[in-house]
């Protein structure tokens, strides 16, 4: 127990930091620190030290004990991280909310999947909903090629494990204030992996598999939205020792286009029309993602009718099925009109009052008694 980190200093919170604070740096240090996610050798240490650190700090009295008296409390016992990987269930969590679930997983024999790596990915309204190739820069894992993937310089320099005598798990006896307690951790010998390696691979310095930068293309399909994931599978974090390497996911943005909106596999597009037009009727190429289609307005069109291309909306990212766009017509009023058209206007006006009743008049004599 010599040569102890202050509690304080190990967390790196202050003396005064409050349960939340401590909590927090515990949280993000332990995901830090993760031995399934940390490639640094010392990992598991301070993966430990960190668990040690929260488990006294986190409880009112052992933080106390601890501010009077050290490590050299009366009673407490500091022990070196009886707990060994004490923290699991609740990085459980902390995985589960990064990854949606599953979380990491470590497996016998020191093979360590590698992680999923998250990705956002900017897209234009067309890209989206037409689908498109995208090329992104990654770090892919590749198996060494030197050693194979065993980590191990040659053949012979891979022995069983001294220490757990290849079960990659070791019976830790700890005595803690509530007695002795028996607990399972992962072999600190050889990490887990159940094998020494008495000389590593150069090329990979044991990990059993090298990363290079990539360009890689990826296929957008068609009809993903904004919050979307992609997975694309062994594209993430590398692998040891034979394990997969962890997937990719792409999160999508979709920028708004001009004039297309878009409500899930509908688009809707208001087009404005002139007055002629809705009164005698017309037909109009209206645009579409897929190009122009002719549509009829029918004559006495109102403003705000809506009218529904079939099949012209978005192609659905799960049933393939395509949705409708949706036409809506707004009825322009003009306001610079020329002396000419003022003629016509007025001779509708008065041909209104003449012969029919206008609009206006009928709505009037709703109030007449
Ligand atoms: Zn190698
Ligand atoms: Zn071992």
């Amino acid at each position: 127990m010599a040569n102890k980190r202050d509690y304080y200093e190990v967390l790196g919170v202050s003396k005064n930091a409050t349960d939340e604070e401590i909590k927090k740096a515990y949280r993000s240090l332990a995901k830090k620190y993760h031995p399934d996610i940390c490639k640094e050798p010392d990992a598991e240490e301070k993966f430990k030290e960190v668990n040690e650190a929260y488990e006294n700090l986190s409880d009112p009295q052992k933080r106390q004990m601890y501010d009077q008296y050290g490590f050299d409390g009366p009673q407490a016992n500091f022990g070196g991280a009886g707990q060994g990987f004490g923290g699991f269930e609740d990085l459980g969590d902390i995985f589960a909310n990064f990854f949606g679930g599953g979380g990491q997983q470590r497996s016998r024999g020191g093979v360590r999947r590698g992680e999923d790596i998250e990705r956002l990915m900017d897209l234009q309204f067309e890209e989206a909903v037409l689908g498109c190739k995208k090329t992104i820069n990654v770090d892919v894992s590749e198996q060494c090629t030197a050693c194979g993937g065993t980590g191990a310089y040659s053949k012979s320099d891979i022995q069983t494990c001294s220490r757990c005598q290849g079960s990659g798990y070791v019976t830790v006896e700890q005595r803690t204030i509530f007695g002795m307690t028996r607990s399972r951790s992962v072999c600190p010998k050889c990490g887990g992996r159940g094998q020494e390696i008495k000389k590593k691979c150069e090329k990979c310095n044991g990990k059993g598999s090298v990363t290079k930068n990539k360009n890689i293309e990826v296929s957008i399909p068609a009809g993903v939205d904004t919050g979307l994931q992609l997975r694309i599978e062994g594209k993430g974090g590398p692998g040891e020792l034979g394990g997969e390497p962890g997937d990719l996911y792409i999160r999508f943005r979709v920028k708004p286009h001009k004039v297309f909106k878009r409500d899930g596999d509908t688009i809707i597009l208001e087009v404005p029309i002139s007055f002629s037009d809705a009164v005698l009727g017309t037909n109009l190429a209206i645009p579409t993602i897929y190009g122009d289609v002719s549509l009829k307005i029918p004559q006495g069109t109102q403003s705000g009718t809506k009218f529904r291309l079939r099949d012209k909306g978005v192609q659905n990212v799960r049933s393939k099925r395509k949705g409708d766009q949706i036409v809506i017509v707004n009825l322009v009023t003009p306001t610079n009109i020329s002396p000419e058209e003022k003629k016509i206007f007025e001779s509708l006006q008065n041909i209104d009052t003449k012969e029919k009743k206008s609009p206006w008049e009928k709505f009037k004599s709703l109030f007449k008694k």
